[in-house]
């Protein structure tokens, strides 16, 4: 922590200061400049709050050194964490995609998009049983009849699922199906959920919270590593802002930013950023070229009839293209899609 002291600050003050922070366990290095004295406060101490030091007088402004996690962050793991969902790696040099209907709504709609997503190239089969509406009059989803309809076409066409899960008391049934856990944007910091999850043994996919920063969004990860879970990956799908012409606005940044902050791989969703089917594929390319470890996309046989999200789902043809596309921007990347 450096603690930047008021210009002409007495002896006295200068000691309050250095006695709260040894008192607090650091040990203090103090710079004397021309005109400021900065002060050095070094101790690891990741949920230390700045502000017992902020409201010290004589103290201008405390910066943080060290990120406040520590499981999820670089400097803990220097490598790059992979995730290993039987032949399907994430994390690693392969780009994997993930794509499916944003709700599992029938026996024939499923076993359709999977057959498309797979004959695309995609990894793994994303559908919601659990749907965490905005209006509790939307489409709730089909609870455990659409878990093991999605698990029945994963097996069939040799793809692994990904399924939400909203609460806690519904991590093991989801655990029955599912190979890997969504944890949604709406829930990023249920913390009881995240406790929860951090208990299991499959990975899971973190959704940053629409508001939320990237430290926040780490922290909550740092809630499933802490609690004995290593197999976490977060996901990028846009934020709040005050633009309105798309649906979120997809922070592409955050993708080099997670790399360098956090050994988590990161997966892109442009389809829940943009929220409208003709902006995906353009974001989902630049998800790849600044180093998306994998992509999320919604994908639907039939959009217009879709129980939710329809317009943002790519129609087949449009899925392959997205493919095609993207194995070429990895390949420029030294990657492989
Ligand atoms: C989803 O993936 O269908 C979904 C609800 O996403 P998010 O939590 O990002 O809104
Ligand atoms: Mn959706």
């Amino acid at each position: 922590m450096i603690i930047v002291l008021e210009k002409g600050i007495s002896d006295e003050k200068i000691e309050n200061v250095i006695r709260h922070l040894e008192d607090y366990g650091f040990t203090v290095h103090k710079s004397t400049g021309e005109e400021q004295i900065i002060l050095g406060a070094i101790g690891i101490q990741p949920n230390f709050d700045t502000r017992k030091i902020k409201i010290l007088e004589g103290v201008s402004a405390v910066y943080r050194v060290t990120e406040p996690f520590r499981l999820a962050s670089r400097g803990y793991q220097k490598e790059n964490t992979k995730i290993k969902i039987g032949d399907v790696v994430i994390g690693s040099n392969d780009v994997v995609t993930i794509a499916g209907p944003c709700a599992v709504e029938s026996e024939e709609q499923i076993m359709t998009i999977a057959k498309i997503i797979k004959e695309g190239g995609a990894k793994i089969l994303r559908g919601g049983a659990f749907k965490p509406r905005t209006s509790p009059y939307s489409f709730q989803g089909l609870g455990e009849d659409g878990l093991k309809l999605l698990r029945k076409a994963g097996d069939e066409f040799g793809l692994a699922v990904i399924t939400e899960v909203m609460d806690p008391g519904q991590v093991e049934l989801v655990a029955k199906y599912a190979d890997i856990f969504q944890l949604g944007a709406r829930n990023m910091q249920n913390f009881p959920l995240l406790r929860e999850l951090g208990k299991t043994n499959k990975p899971v996919m973190i959704k940053r919270g629409m508001s939320a920063t990237i430290d926040e969004w780490l922290m909550s990860a740092e809630y499933i590593l802490a609690s004995g879970n290593k197999d976490v990956m977060v996901c990028e799908r846009g934020i709040r802002t005050f633009e309105t012409s798309t649906r979120n606005t997809f922070d592409l940044s955050a993708i080099p930013v997670i790399h360098k902050k956090s050994h988590l791989p990161i997966i892109a969703d442009p389809s829940h950023a943009v929220g409208i089917r003709d902006k995906v594929i353009p974001m989902a390319r630049a998800a790849v070229a600044a180093g998306a470890d994998g992509l999320m996309v919604e994908v639907h046989h039939d959009p217009a009839d879709a129980l939710s999200d329809g317009p943002q789902a790519l129609l087949p043809e449009q899925f392959f293209e997205l493919m095609d596309q993207v194995k070429k921007i990895a390949e420029i990347i030294g990657r492989k899609a």
